[in-house]
C-alpha cells in the first residue's frame, strides 16, 4: 500500500509495532495476477529475481495421480507461480519502499486514533514508551488478523474456525519429488500438500484431525516425516527444518471495508484457508484498488466519492475468495470413501477436460478475478466491447506511436492514470481537464481486444467501460464525472 502510494507521490508513514520483518516463509506464492500489478509498479522483475517458477501442480489420490494442471496455459506474460518465502516478499518491498525514500518505522504501535471527519487523529507508541500523537489525511489498517484498527472501528469479523488442526514443515525434502511443481495427496486419513521452494526447500503442510486443545499442536520432524511415509510419494526424507508450527483456518471477513477516512485491507479484512494460496494475493491486490484511488482523491484530482468503489469491489471479491478457498479445503478433507471416491473420480475426469483445465488455472491464477458487478465504476453503455468486458481485467497490449520508453499497456498504466486505448481505431483528443488522470493510446488489432473500440482503463488494469471508436463523448463524460463527483 506505502509502496504504490509513495510511486503517486502521496506522503505516506508506514508504522510496525514488530521489532523486524517476518522470517517465515507463511505465503509462499505470487499469483500471476499479482505478478502484473507489480509489474505496473514497475518492481516485478525484483520479485521474480527472487523466486522460482512453479510450473504446476499434480494431484495424488492414493498414490494414483489423479490431474496434473500446468500453469502455462495462464493467458499472461507471466505463466507461472513464483514460490517465493514471504520473508523474501516483506524484502522486496522494504527494499523498494527504501529505494522510494520511506523507511519502516519499527517498534511504533498504533494505539488508538479517531476519524475527524477531516483527518484522522492516531495515538502511536515508540519503543521508549513515548506517545505521538499524529493527524493523518487517511489511516490504511493493514495490521493483520488481530488489527487493532478493526477492533477501533468496532467492526465485527464474521466468520467461524474450522475443527481441523493442521501441522507444518518448512524443510528440506530428498527423493523423488518436481522441484517446480506443487504436489498434493488425499488420502483417507488425510490431505498432505508440498510446495517447492527451490534448492530442495519445500512447504509440507497436512490436516492432523480435531483436538480440544487450546492450540494446534507442533509436529516433530519425525512426525512430519512419518506424514510423507504414510500419505506422500514413496522414499522422500524430511531434513534440516527451518520451521515446524501448527495451525488452525480461520474463514472471517468484515463487511465493510472502508468507515469514513478509515480503510481495511489484507488479513485485517479477511482471512481464510490457505488452499489455493490467495490470502497474501488478495490482500495485495486490496492495496493495489485502493492506492490509486486514495492518490486521485488525495492530489485533489477526483472527487471523494472515488473512494466508495473500495469496499463495494474488493468486499465482493472477499466473499469469492474465502468461498473458494473453504470448498478446495473441504473437498481435501472428505473423509467418506463414497464421497471420496466420487470426487477423485470427478477430479480426474473434469481435469481431462481443456476448458474446465483453463477454468481451474484461471481462478487459481486470479486472471479472472473482475468487477463486473458489484462496482459503481463499471459502466456498460450501448455499444460497449464484449472483449474484454467492462469490468474485466485489462490483459496486457504493445501501444502504438507513444515514445520509446513506453512501448505497452502496463507501462503507460504505471504513471496513475486511466488510459483512454483506441484499439485499432484513431485516439481520442482528451479535453485538457482530463489530463491529469487520464491519458490517450492507440494500439493495434490484438485478439484480447475488439478492434474499432475505445476503453477506459483503470490504473489497476481492469475496463472500467468501453464504447464504439468515435463515441469519445461516452468516455469523457464518465472522466468528467469522476473529477467532479456527480
Ligand atoms: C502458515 C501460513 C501459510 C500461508 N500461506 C499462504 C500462501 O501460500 N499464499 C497466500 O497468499 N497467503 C498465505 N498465507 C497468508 C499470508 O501470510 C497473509 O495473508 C499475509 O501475511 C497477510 O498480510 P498482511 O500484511 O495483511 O498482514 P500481516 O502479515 O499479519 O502483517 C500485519 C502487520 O501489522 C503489524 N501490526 C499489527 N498491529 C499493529 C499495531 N497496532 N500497530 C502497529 N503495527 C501493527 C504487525 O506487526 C504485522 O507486521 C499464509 C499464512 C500462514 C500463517
Amino acid at each position: 500500500m506505502a509502496m504504490a502510494l509513495k510511486r503517486r507521490g502521496v506522503d505516506v508513514r508506514v508504522i510496525d509495532k514488530s521489532p523486524a520483518r517476518s522470517d517465515k516463509s507463511k505465503a509462499l506464492v505470487l499469483w500471476p495476477r499479482t505478478l502484473e500489478l507489480l509489474e505496473i509498479q514497475g518492481c516485478a522483475p525484483s520479485f521474480i529475481a527472487a523466486g522460482i517458477r512453479g510450473r504446476g501442480a499434480r494431484i495424488f489420490a492414493e498414490n494414483n495421480l489423479l490431474a496434473h494442471v500446468r500453469f502455462d496455459i495462464a493467458r499472461s506474460a507471466y505463466d507461472y507461480a513464483l514460490m517465493i518465502p514471504q520473508s523474501e516478499t516483506e524484502r522486496v518491498l522494504e527494499e523498494q519502499l527504501a529505494d522510494l525514500g520511506v523507511r519502516v518505522e519499527r517498534r511504533v504501535e498504533l494505539l488508538s486514533f479517531k476519524d475527524n471527519g477531516d483527518s484522522v487523529g492516531a495515538v502511536l507508541r515508540h519503543a521508549d514508551g513515548r506517545d505521538e500523537t499524529f493527524d493523518a489525511s487517511y489511516l490504511c489498517g493493514c495490521d493483520g488478523a488481530h488489527s487493532t484498527v478493526r477492533h477501533g472501528l468496532g467492526v465485527q469479523f464474521q466468520g467461524s474456525t474450522m475443527p481441523s488442526d493442521w501441522v507444518l514443515g518448512d524443510l528440506y525434502i530428498e527423493g523423488d519429488i518436481p522441484q517446480d511443481e506443487l504436489t498434493i495427496c488425499w488420502m483417507p486419513d488425510g490431505v498432505l500438500a508440498m510446495f517447492p521452494m527451490g534448492s530442495k526447500r519445500f512447504r509440507v503442510i497436512g490436516d492432523v484431525g480435531t483436538s480440544t486443545l487450546p492450540a494446534p499442536p507442533t509436529p516433530t520432524l519425525e512426525q512430519i516425516q512419518e506424514m510423507l511415509d504414510t500419505r506422500g510419494p514413496k522414499g522422500l526424507r524430511a531434513y534440516d527444518p527451518f520451521w515446524l508450527g501448527g495451525f488452525r483456518i480461520n474463514e472471517r471477513k468484515v463487511k465493510d471495508y472502508r468507515q469514513g477516512r478509515v480503510f481495511l485491507s489484507g488479513d485485517a479484512a479477511h482471512v481464510h484457508s490457505p488452499a489455493g494460496g490467495q490470502g497474501m494475493n488478495t490482500g495485495m491486490q486490496d492495496a493495489f484498488n485502493l492506492a490509486w484511488k486514495l492518490a486521485m482523491v488525495w492530489h485533489g484530482h477526483a472527487a471523494a466519492t472515488l473512494l466508495d468503489s473500495y469496499s463495494a469491489e474488493r468486499s465482493a471479491i472477499g466473499d469469492q475468495v474465502l468461498r473458494n478457498a473453504g470448498n478446495m479445503t473441504k473437498i481435501a478433507l472428505l473423509r467418506n470413501p463414497v464421497l471420496r471416491e466420487l470426487r477423485n473420480l470427478a477430479a480426474g475426469t473434469l481435469s481431462r477436460i481443456p476448458a474446465l483445465r483453463q477454468r481451474m488455472v484461471d481462478q487459481l491464477t486470479e486472471l479472472d478475478l473482475h468487477y463486473r458487478e458489484n462496482s459503481p465504476l463499471t459502466q456498460s453503455p450501448r455499444g460497449a466491447a464484449e472483449r474484454p468486458l467492462p469490468g474485466e481485467r485489462a490483459p496486457d497490449i504493445g501501444l502504438k506511436g507513444t515514445d520509446d520508453e513506453v512501448r505497452n499497456l502496463y507501462a503507460l498504466l504505471a504513471t496513475g492514470r486511466f488510459v483512454v486505448l483506441s484499439v485499432d481505431a484513431p485516439a481520442v483528443d482528451l479535453p485538457q481537464g482530463t489530463r491529469t488522470i487520464a491519458v490517450a493510446a492507440i494500439a493495434a488489432t490484438d485478439p484480447a481486444y475488439e478492434a474499432g473500440h475505445v476503453y477506459l482503463i483503470r490504473p489497476d488494469a481492469y475496463v472500467a467501460l468501453s464504447a464504439r471508436a468515435g463515441d469519445d463523448a461516452t468516455i469523457i463524460a464518465t472522466l468528467e464525472r469522476l473529477e467532479a463527483g456527480t
